[in-house]
């Protein structure tokens, strides 16, 4: 497995391929690996003759007041993890490379990036939209891959290659969850062992709604409501957003019919922990 710690080195590398018409595979990823990312990773290396995976935590993504200092890294247990999931090479560019002296192009997706998250992360995907083009013209790769994990990214991803011809599929890969059900990623190591315990109700909120819909309740409104009042049963929860939106531009639902993303934030004490589940589709 290749290191690669330069953009020219990249681009160079993935340049070789495409010359010898090798398909490549993309998953981006800011490290601190676990089963989620794998995922991805193995499904990479299953569908293209090249898997490349890029590990970069992307200052341009996180707010002022955000983790970025003290997001959790370990580049050689991440290094392990991606060539037991034959990853063929590892991007991994410093801050100062992607974004040298001078740098100022950013790639900005209107409307559906203002709501959800980006309505309590201000910039956070014009961050991530910006560097997710810059990893796709250094690596140019056939298929990229996302987890539903972060269901809005993948949506804008998703409108932003179409937007902008970018001539790739982008892929989402289903929510890969602990014994509990709570959503793997890298934020849990954040949690105390009361939290990590607490942080089970995203997941038991979200089984909730799903039940209600099953039994027919179909009023946004009150689904929330009765999510709301099961994750306030747990003191140090709280609520960033409750979501039932359209899967297509996420605008809320009036009425759930057929398709819909129930997506939520909820603090658990310091960590914002995000989760979603979606009814009858897939991204
Ligand atoms: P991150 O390193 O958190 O930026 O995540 C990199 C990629 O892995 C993103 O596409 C995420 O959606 C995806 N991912 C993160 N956690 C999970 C998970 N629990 N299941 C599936 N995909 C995930």
């Amino acid at each position: 497995m290749k290191i690669i710690r330069s953009v020219p080195e990249a681009m160079s590398y993935s340049n070789n391929l495409k010359r010898r018409r090798k398909s490549i595979g993309l998953v981006p990823t800011m490290g601190y690996l676990h089963e989620g990312h794998l995922s991805l990773a193995r499904r990479a290396t299953k569908e293209n003759d090249t898997a490349i995976m890029s590990i970069f935590v992307n200052p341009a993504q996180f707010g002022p007041k955000e983790d970025l200092k003290k997001y959790p890294r370990d580049f050689k247990n991440d290094e392990r993890l991606a060539r037991s999931a034959r990853i063929s090479a590892i991007f991994y560019p410093s801050s100062r490379s992607m974004y040298p002296d001078g740098y100022k192009t950013y790639v900005e997706v209107e409307n559906i990036t203002k709501m959800l998250c980006g309505l309590s992360r201000p910039g956070h995907f014009r961050g991530v939209t910006t560097v997710v083009s810059k990893l796709f013209n250094i690596i140019r790769p056939d298929i990229a891959y996302f987890g539903q994990k972060d269901a809005q990214q993948a949506i804008v991803i998703k409108r932003m290659a179409l937007d902008l011809n970018m001539g790739l599929k982008v892929k989402v890969l289903p929510i890969v969850r602990e014994r509990d059900g709570l959503a793997m990623s890298s934020r849990n190591v954040y949690l105390s062992e009361k939290e990590r315990s607490d942080a089970r109700v995203l997941y038991e909120a979200l089984d909730l709604a799903r039940k209600l819909l099953k039994r027919g309740l179909r009023d946004p409104d009150k689904i929330k409501k009765r999510m709301t009042g099961l994750i306030e049963t747990k003191k140090s929860a709280e609520i960033d957003y409750i979501s039932i939106s359209s899967i297509d531009d996420l605008e809320e639902l009036k009425v759930v019919k057929k398709r819909a993303l129930i997506a939520l934030a909820v603090r658990i004490g310091k960590t914002r922990l995000i989760d979603n589940i979606i009814i009858g589709g897939y991204l």
